[in-house]
């Protein structure tokens, strides 16, 4: 007799590993994701399954729909940044009992060669780069960029997948391109721009390390957003392997549990 039973998941995503996620449980049947996305981005990239767009509404709403759709488990496979929904996930997990799972991807570190200047917030990396460069290369997405608005002295380029909202710096020019990104290309992009520092924060990941890799080809200083605290979890992986093989594992003892 089959001891598994069905688990119903809300996956919160917005991230590469996220949508990974969902293609690899999408055909499994014990597997029931639901892909939740703030609905920030102009044309998502949509995962595979089901999926909801837009925010529950705080820690409240979270834990209010967690109980009216029966949700079994919480994937928070979340950007490392994205600390509200993290912070929300967690509370709503703990008043409803359900059982919290974290997917985050490493952290970057940086080599021998690299040189980071590590701050903790974008504010402090904005003053590190007042202090240091004259043409920086902003790669914070497009919601933070207002914490460089005050700078004039500092010419920018600004990337993000989205026009940035907010305040702009008097100086910049915008660039909308979504990655991943080759490091030949990035090399091109810093020298045609005379780049002589890179602003990221600690995303981690493939997508978008190309950057790195040509800052220490061109000797580039990077001013390096160091990562938030993270709420804490059931279960915490770096890898969606992981994560699938925790859930398998999960719907086993629920099965168990329910015979
Ligand atoms: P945030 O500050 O933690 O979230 C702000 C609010 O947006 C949350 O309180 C929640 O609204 C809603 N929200 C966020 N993620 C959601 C999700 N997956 N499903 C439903 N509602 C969500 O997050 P953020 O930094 O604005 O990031 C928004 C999304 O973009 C996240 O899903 C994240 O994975 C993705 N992302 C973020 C970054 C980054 O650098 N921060 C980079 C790449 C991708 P309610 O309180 O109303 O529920």
């Amino acid at each position: 007799m089959d001891s598994r039973q069905t688990v119903k998941i809300l996956l919160l995503g917005g991230t590469s590993e996220a949508r990974s996620l969902a293609a690899d449980v999408a055909d499994d049947p014990l597997l029931d994701v639901v892909s939740s996305l703030a609905g920030r981005v102009h044309d998502p990239q949509l995962p595979a399954g089901a999926t909801r767009v837009g925010g529950f509404g705080g820690a409240t709403g979270l834990t209010q729909w967690l109980e009216r759709e029966c949700v079994d488990v919480v994937v928070d496979a979340t950007h490392p940044f994205a600390t509200s929904i993290s912070s929300n996930a967690h509370q709503a997990s703990r008043a409803t009992g359900t059982p919290l799972v974290r997917l985050v991807r490493p952290a970057w570190t940086p080599s021998t060669e690299d040189r980071w200047v590590r701050v903790r917030s974008v504010s402090q990396a904005a003053e590190t780069v007042e202090r240091l460069s004259r043409r920086s290369f902003l790669t914070i997405g497009r919601q933070n960029v207002g914490a460089f608005a005050w700078i004039e002295r500092t010419w920018f380029l600004v990337r993000s997948i989205d026009p940035p909202t907010g305040a702009l710096p008097p100086h910049h020019e915008v660039l909308l391109a979504r990655g991943p990104f080759a490091e030949a290309d990035e090399i091109e992009l810093m020298k045609a721009h005379r780049i002589d520092t890179m602003v990221t924060k600690n995303s981690g990941g493939a997508m978008t390390d190309a950057k790195l890799a040509a800052a220490r080809r061109l000797g580039v200083p990077v001013v390096m957003i160091d990562r938030p605290r993270e709420a804490g979890a059931d279960f915490c992986a770096g890898t969606v392997g992981a994560v699938v093989d925790w859930l398998r594992a999960h719907a086993h003892v629920r099965g168990n549990d329910a015979r």
